[in-house]
């Protein structure tokens, strides 16, 4: 088979992910990135066995479990009265039922991992502090002294450039939501926080997910609300009237999560926005993968677990057909657009029943609290059990 040249414009997890996929099965992959250096923003992120099988099967089982924490359970607890609602295992559970490990992790160590193995690959080479623009993208490989891609693959993100090359793709829309995110140290979070959990506490409109990084130093800390539209960006520091609005949404709250927010070192700040239903690639590329191609709400904890899924699949796709990229990509998208979308309407789920309110939530308490952890678990095997191109 002939080598292919790719050009991944972005190399976040998902364009990195893309990158070795594509470098694994011989390809020829250049990598650009408009940041001057990889020093990954946000906190910690959880790694779904769906994700962790293909990270392995790169070559990054070591370094994954180096890095990863397995919580022994994934729990839903009241926000107000800290009362376990109900939880699946974890652990050995979790990698016997689904062939591959649960865990959370910095994301700064997952991207590291990823760039480490890119840059340590004889046919992956990136370029750091080039932003590509969409009128200049077709250009890019003159100015930068690359040879002519056979396949152009747009993993920047949610405010993608080469999405505006794709005829018929959507825009990005606020999702009426916003995420504070931070680490506390471990010993001031005792009384509220099980370091060896991954805790969704539930409450009307709100939620607020707890789970240990750093060999369980710290607790990473995401609370979700509703909020305003800020218009284009993406993560932002906090402001005194921000975090007014978070203590408010959350002032029912137990008081010791109460007290952990009052408490919270400097917080980051990200509006959710989403890229709605709408075309992934032109006949013959580009591309998009990640959340270029669909970006979602983190209510499932699967955006980075989709763009890792996409990379992998998309190379295997190439590698599979290598005549007619234009029949390929389309055969790409089909199959992955019903997978996607699965995902998106578990996180529409689970917004629908993390923030319930009134006899809704009641509701959803009793049902949770009659369902075995078992069969919670087996309504998430279609997820977490995916392997991806028969892995
Ligand atoms: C609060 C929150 C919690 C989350 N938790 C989880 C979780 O637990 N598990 C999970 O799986 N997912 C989670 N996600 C989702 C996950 O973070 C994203 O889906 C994932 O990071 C998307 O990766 P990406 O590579 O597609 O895009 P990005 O991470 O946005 O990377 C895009 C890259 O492209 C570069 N770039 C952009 N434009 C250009 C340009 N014009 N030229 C060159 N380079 C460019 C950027 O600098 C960046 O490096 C969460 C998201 C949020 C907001």
């Amino acid at each position: 088979m002939t080598a292919r040249t790719i050009l991944i414009i972005g190399a976040g997890i998902g364009g990195l992910t893309t990158a070795l996929a594509f470098a694994r099965n011989g390809d020829d992959v250049d990598i650009v990135e408009q940041a001057p250096s990889l020093s990954e923003v946000g906190a910690g992120l959880q790694v779904s066995p769906n994700a962790s099988r293909i990270l392995i099967a790169l070559g990054l089982g070591d370094a994954l479990r180096q890095a990863m924490i397995t919580p022994h359970e994934i729990v839903l607890a009241s926000g107000r009265s800290l009362r376990k609602i109900t939880h699946v295992p974890c652990g050995a559970f979790a990698a016997d039922r689904w062939g591959a490990p649960y865990g959370v992790m910095h994301r700064a160590d997952l991207q590291t991992m990823l760039l480490d193995a890119v840059l340590a690959h004889p046919r992956c080479r990136l370029h750091l502090d080039q932003r590509a623009t969409s009128s200049e993208i077709a250009g890019l490989p003159d100015r930068l002294g690359l040879s002519r891609p056979d396949l152009v693959i747009g993993a920047d993100g949610v405010w993608s450039e080469v999405r505006r090359l794709v005829p018929g793709a959507s825009s990005p829309r606020f999702s009426g939501q916003v995420a504070w995110r931070f680490k506390v140290k471990t010993e001031e979070t005792r009384r509220a926080l099980n370091p060896t959990n991954v805790t969704a506490f539930l409450g009307p409109r709100t939620h607020l997910v707890a789970y240990p990084l750093e060999q369980g130093k710290t607790i990473n800390i995401v609370a979700i609300t509703r909020g305003s539209d800020p218009g284009k960006t993406w993560a932002e520091r906090e402001n005194p009237a921000a975090r007014m609005e978070l203590l408010s949404a959350f002032s029912d709250w137990h008081p010791d999560l109460v007290s952990i927010l009052r408490q919270a070192p400097e917080m980051t700040w990200w509006p959710l926005f989403e890229v709605p239903d709408g075309r992934w690639h032109a006949a013959g590329g580009p591309v998009l993968v990640g959340d270029a191609a669909h970006a979602m709400t983190p209510f499932a904890a699967q955006g980075a677990a989709m763009a890792i899924e996409d990379g992998f699949e998309l190379a295997q796709a190439c590698a599979r057909a290598p005549g007619d990229l234009a029949s390929t990509l389309e055969a790409y998208v089909t199959n992955r657009r019903a997978r996607i979308g699965r995902a998106r309407s578990r996180g529409a789920f689970n917004q629908f029943a993390y923030h319930a309110r009134g006899p809704i939530r009641l509701g959803r308490d009793l049902v949770l609290a009659l369902k075995s952890p078992e069969s919670l678990a087996a309504e998430l095997d279609w997820l977490y059990g995916y392997r991806a191109n028969g892995l």
